[in-house]
């Protein structure tokens, strides 16, 4: 028994042994050899300014355009910026997307792209009054650039365009090709990207880094890290929602059967918010707790995250008690809509209700299907997909690839102190489709604390434009 009892607390100190030296060598990433940093060229202030006057709205779902507002931001971006327009050729792809391409002096490389779109959601009236500044005013005050799009994404597409007009002005020949690629309805349907990446397949052409909107910088919230946090997107998580339906005789309300249709699927919804779909552990969201580990300043939890391969569970325990945080370890179920009913007095025949789905990586629409069927184990409740949009999960980009790297580089090269971690994106944007020509997509711009997103006071900190512009400029350099 005392033998016993002696390899048990042998293996016990071992075990904690390693916790520990774990945790006390998990160190933060070496600084990297400080690059200089160029400054703002003049006119990019006032050139956001003016994007955003140009209430380049998406279309709306029959695809029509206000093809004179378009137009002139095509006019604008060349008058903006003439050496691009004089140097780079330019496809115009399905009326409104743009295609610049900067030849690379070294061929033998795949060409890198960098995206944005300049589509912006339509400002709801009734909300007008809430601004602080004109929507479509493009105000520059109290260090922010005011207006609709400033943020998503306009300042991607201005700061890219700025950063290559700049080098362009230097004489800077680029040794990888460099893409430059705009979009016109990505807050819409996203056709134009889609047309795009198929006249990319029907030229066979592949890429390497292709760089769009999506992660960015927080210093908010952050609990036990002090320092902000840069996300990159490697990855989307699929969509898809499910229409249920129960069907039984409906008839007067005065004599009710025991169960109404209604009955029924409430209690199939009931059942499925009680089952949440599993947690896993995804590639990308290890990586991310990897990455932010060694900034924590609470030992507890830099010692959990420091040793996944014991503390996994209660770490993802953790994880799901926050909806934010839980939509990144689970692919979420959760009911939009509920449909029955015509009159106070009427039983009704039918009930309808929506589940909407974001699903991980691994994982598909028919896994979801069928888990919700498991899970509502009724055979009287119909299920079935709703079409009108539906996305599987993203393949993911690796944050060890050259890819990841580059773009890790650059952001610690523009943001002092920052910590780098990769992210799943929960939303959707232009770059899926490149995915069929590159291994490279990830989504980042160095925009800090951004707010207003689709909604009111949409601002951009001035001090983002410059980190934006420097940003692109090490990309586009190689540096
Ligand atoms: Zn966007």
């Amino acid at each position: 028994m005392k033998k016993v009892l002696s390899v048990l607390g042998l293996g016990l100190l071992f075990v904690l042994s390693v916790v520990i030296i774990k945790t006390v060598t998990n160190k933060p990433l070496s600084n990297l050899k400080e690059v200089q940093l160029e400054a703002l060229p003049q006119n990019a202030i006032a050139h956001m300014s003016a994007a955003i006057q140009l209430r380049t709205e998406t279309p709306n779902d029959d695809y029509q355009f206000d093809t004179a507002t378009f137009m002139s931001y095509r006019k604008f971006i060349e008058t903006a910026y003439p050496l691009i327009h004089q140097n780079l050729p330019r496809t115009i792809v399905d009326s409104f997307n743009y295609i610049y391409e900067w030849k690379g002096t070294d061929t033998s490389i795949l060409p890198m792209v960098l995206m944005a779109h300049y589509d912006v959601v339509p400002v709801e009236a009734s909300a007008i009054k809430l601004w602080h500044a004109k929507p479509y005013g493009g105000e520059v005050k109290e260090n922010y650039i005011w207006g609709r799009g400033v943020l998503d994404d306009k300042s991607s597409m201005i700061s890219i365009l700025e950063a290559a007009e700049a080098q362009l002005a230097k004489g800077f020949k680029p040794k990888q090709t460099i893409l430059l690629c705009f979009g016109a309805d990505e807050e819409s349907s996203g056709r134009g990207a889609t047309a795009v990446v198929k006249y990319f397949k029907s030229q066979n052409r592949k890429f390497d880094l292709v760089v769009d909107e999506g992660g960015e910088i927080s210093t908010e919230d952050n609990k036990s890290i002090k320092a902000p946090i840069a996300s990159i997107g490697v990855g989307e998580k699929g969509y898809v929602t499910l229409v249920l339906t129960a069907q039984k005789a409906g008839g007067h309300s005065s004599i009710p059967a025991t169960t109404t249709a209604i009955d029924i699927l409430s209690n199939a919804i009931a059942k499925v918010s009680q089952n949440p779909m599993p947690t896993k552990l995804t590639p990308p969201i290890e990586a991310y707790l990897n990455s932010i580990s060694a900034y924590n300043e609470n030992f507890f939890e830099k010692m959990a995250l420091s040793n996944l391969w014991l503390f996994k569970s209660s770490v993802v325990n953790n994880l799901s008690k926050q909806p934010t945080t839980n939509a990144l370890i689970r692919t979420t179920l959760v009911p939009t809509v509920f449909n029955s009913g015509v009159r106070d007095n009427v039983i009704p025949t039918f009930a309808t209700a929506y589940i909407n789905s974001r699903i991980l990586p691994g994982q598909s629409s028919k896994d979801v299907y069928d888990y919700v069927q498991k899970i509502i184990n009724d055979t009287s409740i119909k299920i079935t997909y709703y079409k009108n949009y539906m996305t599987e999960p993203s393949p993911t980009t690796d944050v060890n690839s050259k890819y990841y790297k580059r773009v890790e580089k650059a952001v610690r090269s523009v943001v002092k102190d920052v910590v780098v971690a990769p992210m799943l994106m929960v939303g959707a944007t232009d770059s899926r489709n490149y995915r069929e020509v590159s291994d490279g997509v990830v989504n980042f711009s160095p925009l800090t604390d951004a707010k207003g997103y689709h909604g009111i006071d949409e601002r951009m900190q001035i001090s983002d434009l410059q980190k934006c512009f420097n940003f692109y400029t090490l990309l586009i350099k190689g540096e």
